[in-house]
């Protein structure tokens, strides 16, 4: 198989059996048609759709290594620099698609197996055939071109004690046995983005939080189909109000916490098994993080370029452009979209293959962005509410725009540079970026989807190299 359609994605979901509770329903399959879910997933299919656009597909796609068939270029083993640019590429076209408001395309974690995968010998600490497992598995879902979720956080029950002394230890995910031909796992990790959709669930060790000795049983990475047995997901309310609504209506992105009830993993589905030494590496020492981080920073520059369009038209509808506070916020914008394209050039010209012969982008720049942005994003929605002011509240529907309201909407509605439909399809979309339940989710998600930033800031701190500098002032202050 190659590259899929928007319809063959559809076609595959609406076979699956997935098991999803949602304000109090409980869906077993039925997930491509469900209000919570409908819109978004085709907002998926759109970009499954991009990879056989004459326009996009030479961007989106390369030849199998074994097939030969086109497949997605997030599965692409970079070898050369045009291999690296045709990765930033693809992710850029993908998140320009959605204005950077889709966080779980699959490419992130195409990213991440594919990293995985090329350090294939790495995973033979873990066990015979681990190495095989990964490989095999990356093969597998890029020839089918599946969309694979992750969950990697235990429980938020207790967090003075460590995810496996929550309840006795009860809580988290583990390994409950193992049998003949696999383990059974069992027990709750606390989010999957999208779950509710993913054709492929990857149960993998958290990227921040590490393992310890003690915590053998729920240390461990496998994968499991999203409609496997026993796997339940509890969706929240969705903050998809329907098409007046213009990002929340085709981007609304489901989060579900993850109920393994027994649920059995071949071990051909297993990377690594009962090893916490193993799970503190698996993203650094397979440069997989680096991959992953490669893919999010396009998702961000592209978010930063759709937030700097809207807050200039916003401050040119209503006449604000010349004030000195208002230009100092939109440079703020701007500043922020270029520190996040230097990362990128940094990142592509510093690049070094790794020790698998993977060429890697450079991670310092990297590691930087992936810190830095959870804080500036909080700015954007800030500066939108301050410079839209009372306007995104004087904000009639677009039922209002076509209805009896309309002559009064048409004149009293109207902006310095926009007639009153239009001041109100701008300040709509304003609004669902700075506003709305759907603004509030994304400032969360570009705030904690890596992780606690205190936490990353812990170590980050703990793994950048100061001592040339400390030494430096070292050697100054010696200086008579
Ligand atoms: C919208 C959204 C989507 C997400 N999607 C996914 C997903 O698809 N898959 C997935 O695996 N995860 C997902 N996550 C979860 C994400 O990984 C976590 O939010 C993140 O790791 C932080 O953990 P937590 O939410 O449990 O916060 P907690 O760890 O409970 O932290 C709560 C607060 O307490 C503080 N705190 C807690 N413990 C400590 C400590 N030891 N030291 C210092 N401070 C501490 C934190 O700084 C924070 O302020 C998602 C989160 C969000 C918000």
């Amino acid at each position: 198989m190659a590259a899929r359609t928007g319809a063959e994605f559809l076609e595959r979901l609406s076979a699956a059996r997935v098991h999803v509770d949602i304000m109090g329903e409980t869906l077993i399959g039925g997930v491509a048609e469900h209000p919570a879910f409908r819109n978004v997933v085709r907002s998926y299919a759109e970009l499954f759709d991009m990879q056989h656009d004459p326009a996009y597909r030479d961007v989106l796609t390369y030849p199998s290594p074994t097939s030969g068939d086109p497949v997605a270029t997030s599965f692409l083993v970079p070898r050369t620099p045009e291999d690296l640019a045709k990765r930033s590429a693809a992710f850029k076209l993908w998140a320009d698609r959605s204005l950077g408001m889709l966080g779980r395309t699959g490419d992130y974690l195409n990213s991440a197996l594919m990293a995985l995968a090329a350090a294939e010998s790495w995973f033979a600490q873990a066990g015979p055939g681990f190495g095989e497992n990964t490989r095999r598995y990356y093969e597998r879902v890029r020839e089918q071109d599946l969309l694979c979720t992750h969950t990697l956080v235990p429980p938020q029950a207790n967090r003075a004690v460590t995810a496996s002394q929550q309840a006795g230890g009860a809580l988290m995910a583990h390994i409950l046995r193992e049998d003949d031909n696999g383990i059974v796992i069992r027990g709750a990790r606390l989010l999957a983005t999208i779950g509710p959709f993913a054709d492929e669930l990857l149960v993998f060790p958290s990227t921040v939080l590490r393992n310890s000795a003690e915590d053998k049983q729920y240390s461990f990475a496998c994968a499991v189909p999203g409609d496997a047995p026993g796997l339940r997901y509890i969706a929240r309310e969705p903050m998809d109000y329907g098409r007046s609504h213009p990002l929340g209506s085709r981007f609304e992105e489901p989060d579900a916490v993850v109920i393994f009830d027994d649920v059995h993993v071949p071990y051909e589905r297993c990377f690594v098994l009962g090893d916490p030494e193993l799970c503190n590496g698996f993203y650094t020492q397979t440069s997989a993080v680096v991959h992953m981080t490669h893919q999010v920073l396009a998702r961000t520059t592209a978010k930063t370029e759709y937030l700097l369009g809207l807050v200039s038209l916003l401050t040119e509808a209503i006449g604000i452009e010349q004030f000195q506070h208002v230009q100092q916020d939109v440079a703020e914008v701007i500043m922020t979209l270029e520190t996040l394209r230097a990362f990128g050039r940094a990142a592509l010209a510093d690049a070094a293959p790794n020790g698998y012969g993977v060429l890697t982008p450079a991670w310092p720049p990297l590691n930087a962005a992936r810190n830095l942005y959870p804080r500036l994003y909080q700015r954007f929605p800030e500066i939108l509410r301050k410079l839209g002011a009372s306007g995104l509240m004087a904000l009639p529907t677009q039922a209002d725009v076509t209805g009896p309201a309309g002559p009064d909407i048409a004149s009293y509605l109207q902006s310095a540079t926009l007639g009153g439909a239009d001041r109100v399809k701008l300040f709509r979309l304003v609004w669902d970026t700075c506003v709305s339940a759907f603004s509030g989710r994304q400032a969360l998600y570009e705030y904690y989807f890596f992780g606690d930033p205190v936490r990353m800031a812990g170590a980050y701190v703990a793994s950048y190299d100061r001592e040339p500098y400390k030494a430096a002032v070292r050697a100054f202050l010696d200086r008579s």
